[in-house]
């Protein structure tokens, strides 16, 4: 496919800060109780997060550190990342769930 010159929508991930296009990136949002979920269809409405579907990004977003981005991310609203959406995520890092169109 030639690129046209059309703005792309970029994103900085919130582990490394590296600006790539929106779609390449994993969205993060927050269900109506503060939890933090994967958006997979990019539809979730109020603040996301973007972090790039990466081992080192993601391992990071697990640890205190990433913990820390996340609460930045969503202005301190963020309470804690569901089992399922890390489960979705890692599931992405494999390639098994990836749908992407
Ligand atoms: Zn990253």
């Amino acid at each position: 496919m030639v690129e046209k010159r059309r703005h792309v929508p970029q994103r900085s991930c919130i582990i490394c800060k590296k600006k790539t296009a929106k779609h390449k990136l994993l969205r993060l949002a927050l269900d109506e109780k503060g939890r933090v979920v994967l958006d997979k269809e990019y539809k979730q409405p109020g603040r996301g997060a973007y972090l790039c579907p990466d081992d080192s990004c993601v391992a990071k977003l697990l640890t205190r550190h990433g913990e820390k981005r996340l609460r930045w991310a969503f202005k301190g609203k963020a309470k804690d990342i569901t089992p399922k959406t890390i489960d979705e995520i890692l599931a992405i890092l494999k390639g098994a769930t990836r749908k992407h169109e």
